[in-house]
């Protein structure tokens, strides 16, 4: 690409944020559409995150996403916060408003869209393992389709019932309850779709599985196990899924599609989202990788 004396900014926030897909998929995207924008990373410690939000702003820069460890920081800086990103208690994209920088959260869009053509879930249980950011995110994805229970399981009590109470006033009100890992037998026979949002089986540890396959022989045999991690894909989770026959998602179609809708939003227009998803497998497919 050429960058001119009139190309825009976009870009994501975050520390470390070397790792980020988000400029594979966001500059394959522009270039398709022969937009003259720029999508670059931006390393920010937490206690320059304010300058830096300020900073942007002051140049001119048109959108950006925050990820970790900005998603909950960021929201005191920012003019307006949407309340889809209230409920969820974290911010991913930041588009320019008259007062100053606004905030949503796509990662529910991103978590949504793959589930939404699949099935009508209003009868539906979901069952989350893992209570960190990504469950909340979760949560709120699964009030959006409607589902009739969800369960969270989780390690900590406390942390678990803080989670739990922090739903009570949220403008998504799920019908939630906490568990847990030794409720799972339990649980599992009930569940019509099993989220993973811990990190195990990532490629720090890859090879582990958060359910082992005597646990997964317990779900229903219609039931969809939905793994946020990627790469590895498959994660360990997946595979002994789908060796069970369950059906099986991993987590790059919420990467891909919580992108686009933070594209859409800033450029106002479609995105062309099978861009996004083949830069980012032909990345992830790269040798070595
Ligand atoms: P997080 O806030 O750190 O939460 C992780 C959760 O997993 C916590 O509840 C933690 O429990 C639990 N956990 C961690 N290690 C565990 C273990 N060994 N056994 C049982 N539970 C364990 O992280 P996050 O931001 O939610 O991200 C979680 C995962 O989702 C990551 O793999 C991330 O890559 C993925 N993700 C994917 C997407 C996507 O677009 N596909 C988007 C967001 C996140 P404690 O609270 O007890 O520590």
């Amino acid at each position: 690409m050429t960058i001119t004396g009139k190309t825009q900014l976009l870009g994501v926030l975050g520390d470390p944020v070397a790792h980020s897909l988000s400029p594979v998929m966001h500059n394959a995207a522009l270039a398709e559409m022969g937009m003259d924008y720029v999508y670059v990373p931006f390393t920010v410690k937490p206690l320059e995150l304010a300058r830096a939000i300020a900073g942007l702003a002051a140049i001119g820069v048109q959108g950006l996403n925050v990820t970790i460890p900005h998603k909950q920081a960021v929201m005191p800086l920012l003019a307006v916060v949407t309340p889809e990103a209230k409920a969820v208690g974290a911010v991913n994209t930041l588009w320019r408003t008259e007062q100053g920088w606004a905030g949503t959260n796509t990662d529910v869009t991103g978590f949504i869209a793959p589930l939404r053509p699949r099935q009508n879930w209003a009868t539906a249980t979901a069952l989350i393992l893992g209570n960190g950011g990504a469950a909340r995110a979760v949560v709120a994805g699964c009030g959006q389709l409607g589902f009739r229970a969800i369960q969270v399981v989780g390690r900590q009590a406390q942390k678990l019932a803080a989670f739990q109470a922090s739903w009570a006033h949220a403008p998504i009100q799920p019908s939630l309850t906490v568990h847990g890992w030794e409720a799972l037998p339990a649980l599992l026979p009930q569940a019509d779709l099993i989220v993973n949002t811990t990190p195990l089986g990532m490629s720090t540890t890859a090879g582990q599985t958060p359910l082992p396959a005597e646990y997964l022989a317990l779900a229903p045999a219609t039931a969809l196990v939905y793994d946020l991690i990627y790469p590895p894909r498959p994660t360990r989770l997946l595979t002994l899924a789908s060796e069970t026959g369950l059906a099986t998602l991993d987590g790059l179609e919420m990467l891909v599609q919580q992108g686009a809708a933070a594209l859409a939003m800033w450029l106002q227009q479609p995105v062309p989202v099978d861009t996004m998803r083949q830069a980012l497998v032909d990345w992830l497919d790269r040798p070595g990788q």
